[in-house]
């Protein structure tokens, strides 16, 4: 999370169910919270369940391989302070490690000579690096916008992106405009796909992240872009070809927190043999159907139902805290529609608490003027 970052979305649409913002601030509060505010609920959430004391910290797994006979995953593991590598059996493995991590990174004719600063979305730290400077991002998702905005917010000369398949077409303010794709540079001339240039000084590649899985061999790897509906992904959870080993995470998200915690209810069920995992071939058809509903989903609010409808389905089988799934998907509507209205403004709306019923106050400083994203400033 960079700095100054606030949630591009609302709170209420990625509340716990079990574990609200108003249980944990004691108070209820604006409806996009910053990075250290978002950070304390969640760290919040982790000190009630008491998990931290299962988590070996700085031990990354450097490799899982299914063993048939013993029917055991051997997992190996760097224990980085005493840099000993271990190896131990478990029953089960499930992969959360996320996938917006590894950049992915496209060559355009030029970048190699370009004398300005060219960096990915991931490295992106502080947009006052940018201030005064004309700023060129590459892509047209989340990134693009909210590092855009930033840069724009923190003084940056003007902010172009450049799209491939189509532009965002947000009411931008004046220094900030979406061109066709960038071809190639020279110098610090940028060229585009309608002929048109722009002097630059630094280029941000927001072109997306990579599904990484280093520690996984090919017989347990998931394969996928950033997709709703990743295949050989039973419930968009459980590993086809072997169902010990779980994915949680791996789907693109309009849902966030609730989902993953929809999923890991869904797989702990599994491992205590509460839910009975069906045979193969049903298993095969059930992702498939879903896959299939994806394929045809037109536009962001298809989406957002269709991933609505899945979170439906894990929690109508298990014991998480059911809520108001279309309520949480009409909030994701109004969020669109409020984009749509002013980009630069978004954030200054409220929204009601699917899981409290209470209506979130407005912050005390629309998001343009609000610089200081400290817990104290907040
Ligand atoms: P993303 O949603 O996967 O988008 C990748 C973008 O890169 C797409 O616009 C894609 O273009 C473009 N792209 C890929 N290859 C390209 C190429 N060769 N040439 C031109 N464009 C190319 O990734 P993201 O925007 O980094 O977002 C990742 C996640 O981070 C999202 O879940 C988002 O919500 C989150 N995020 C959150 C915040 C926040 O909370 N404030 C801020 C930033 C990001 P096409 O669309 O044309 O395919």
């Amino acid at each position: 999370m960079y700095r100054y970052l606030w949630s591009n979305g609302p709170k209420e649409c990625l509340e716990f169910a079990d574990y609200t913002f108003e249980e944990h601030f004691g108070k209820p509060i604006a409806s996009y919270p910053p990075r250290e505010v978002l950070w304390d609920y969640i760290a919040g959430r982790v000190k009630k369940a008491g998990v931290r004391k299962w988590i070996r910290f700085n031990t990354p797994v450097r490799m899982v391989i299914w063993n048939k006979k013993k029917k055991k995953f051997l997992v190996t593991a760097h224990d980085r302070p005493k840099d000993r590598m271990y190896t131990e059996e478990f029953d089960y493995v499930i992969a959360a490690n996320g996938h917006f991590s590894t950049p992915h990174t496209p060559f355009f004719e030029g970048l190699d000579q370009f004398n300005g600063r060219v960096l990915h979305a991931h490295d992106f730290r502080d947009a006052l690096e940018f201030k005064g400077k004309n700023v060129l991002l590459v892509g047209r998702s989340y990134s693009a916008e909210d590092i855009g905005s930033q840069c724009w917010k923190y003084g940056a000369k003007s902010v172009t992106t450049t799209y491939r398949s189509k532009p965002m077409g947000f009411k931008w303010p004046k220094n900030f405009e979406e061109r066709p794709l960038l071809q190639k540079v020279e110098g610090r001339t940028a060229h585009f796909k309608d002929g048109s240039t722009k002097e630059i000084d630094a280029i941000i590649l927001c072109t997306g992240y990579q599904h990484y899985f280093p520690f996984l061999p090919e017989d347990l790897r998931l394969k996928t872009a950033n997709r709703l509906w990743p295949a050989n992904l039973y419930k968009g959870v459980v590993w086809q070809d072997n169902p010990r080993l779980f994915y949680i995470g791996m789907q693109d998200q309009f849902y966030t927190f609730n989902m993953f915690d929809a999923q890991a209810w869904y797989v702990r069920d599994i491992i205590l043999g509460r839910i009975k995992l069906p045979k193969a071939d049903a298993m095969k058809k059930d992702w498939k159907k879903w896959l299939k509903r994806e394929e045809k989903l037109a536009d962001a609010e298809q989406m957002i139902w269709f991933q609505g409808d899945y979170v439906k389905d894990l929690i109508d089988a298990t014991d998480y805290p059911s809520f108001d799934i279309e309520g949480v998907n009409k909030t994701f509507m109004e969020w669109e529609h409020h984009k749509m209205e002013n980009i630069m403004g978004f954030r200054n709306n409220s929204y009601r608490s699917l899981m409290t019923g209470t209506m979130s106050p407005k912050h005390h400083t629309p998001w343009k003027d609000a610089l200081d994203d400290s817990m104290e400033a907040y």
